[in-house]
């Protein structure tokens, strides 16, 4: 059938609504009810978004953020006509984690993303599709929400990494919650904002940042959940950290200088997660985050260990120590007067050791 397309043209960019010829063949046929739009998609058309690319051909329908209607179930168990769905951006590739149903740990990246690589989006009036990658709305009364849904999702699975990062240490405060501890949440779009409700909801206090002042819709949004904000071109972070520092941070900004100001600013036994990746960097900086945030990468900062690790490492030595050798480390042995080890370095050397009786 024919119908109208918002299509761009990757990794040149462009953006133009277009009617095309699509075929509806297999799976759920999907009326489009909404689509968002983000920064990627923007980045897209700036031809700003390297890794865009087309399903076939020069062009993408873009669109990754979706609330659709069933318009013909086409025997699928599960789906009636009328039903309320969010299509699944990225689809997995062959890898293992992709196999699990975790394409957003995908190993390889052998994977598409619909409107943004490789997948037509849904910036069109209706698109068929695998109902696997079909998600139901239950509460029709969601409707004109639901469309939140894909850039919800991310801030769903920080809670799941800040869940696990806190686990590491009894991080929590003294009554069990996390009502003392303060995470700030640097940028105040879409995603900074319902990064911020996600983590308000676990009851930790959150301070939304941005660099300039906030409009007043976005401030009486932060006001009426209960969420701080600062606007560091009137107040600077490091003033508003001396008074309630930043145990946990999340970056939904995607600049480096916000990495360094987290750094710069966080506290000891700290959380960082970094979201955004921004186009426009340059691109000595852009690959830096984009290695990060795009690849899923734990950076995490640790130093000492406790008397169980200690323990452990006993037992480590007990149980493989002969079997993987360890004893090849210690390089040579020398009496306490032989000072030149702390001076001189021998050909070899791994591990000089003295020894004292
Ligand atoms: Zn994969």
């Amino acid at each position: 059938m024919i119908m109208r397309a918002i299509i761009t043209e990757p990794p040149r960019g462009g953006v133009r609504l277009s009617e095309v010829q699509m075929e509806l063949s297999g799976g759920v046929v999907v009326k489009t009810y909404q689509t968002g739009i983000c920064g990627t998609d923007k980045e897209i058309v700036e031809g700003k978004l390297k890794f865009a690319r087309p399903e076939e051909g020069n062009s993408l329908i873009l669109g990754h953020e979706s609330v659709g209607v069933v318009s013909d179930p086409r025997g699928y168990t599960g789906f009636r006509e009328g039903d309320i769905v969010i299509p699944m951006v990225r689809r997995p590739g062959g890898c293992r984690m992709c196999k699990l149903g975790r394409q957003d740990y995908c190993e390889d990246g052998d994977f598409v993303e619909a409107g943004i690589r490789g997948k037509n989006g849904f910036m069109r009036e209706e698109f068929s599709d695998d109902p696997r990658f079909l998600v139901k709305v239950n509460d029709r009364s969601i409707l004109d929400i639901a469309v939140l849904t894909e850039p919800l999702k991310n801030a769903i699975k920080m809670k799941e990494i800040f869940q696990f990062l806190r686990l590491r240490n009894p991080w929590y405060c003294d009554d069990s919650t996390l009502t003392c501890k303060n995470l700030y949440v640097f940028g105040t779009g879409t995603e900074g904002m319902l990064i911020s409700a996600v983590f308000k909801s676990m009851g930790i206090n959150v301070i939304a940042v941005n660099r300039h002042p906030l409009k007043e819709n976005v401030m009486s949004y932060f006001e009426s959940n209960g969420i701080d904000y600062l606007d560091t071109s009137s107040e600077s972070l490091d003033k508003r950290v001396r008074d309630q520092p930043m145990n946990a941070a999340i970056d939904a900004v995607g600049a480096m200088d916000v990495l360094k100001e987290i750094t710069d600013n966080i506290s000891n036994n700290g959380i960082a997660i970094m979201f955004g990746t921004n186009g426009q960097l340059p691109s000595s900086l852009y690959t830096i985050l984009e290695n990060v945030v795009d690849r899923n990468v734990a950076i995490v900062g640790s130093v000492d260990g406790s008397k169980e690790h200690y323990a452990e490492a006993i037992r480590f030595i007990e149980t493989q120590g002969k079997k993987m050798r360890l004893e090849k480390l210690i390089t040579g042995k020398h009496l306490p007067e032989d000072l030149k080890v702390f001076t001189e370095k021998e050909e070899g050397e791994i591990k000089k050791v003295i020894v004292w009786s």
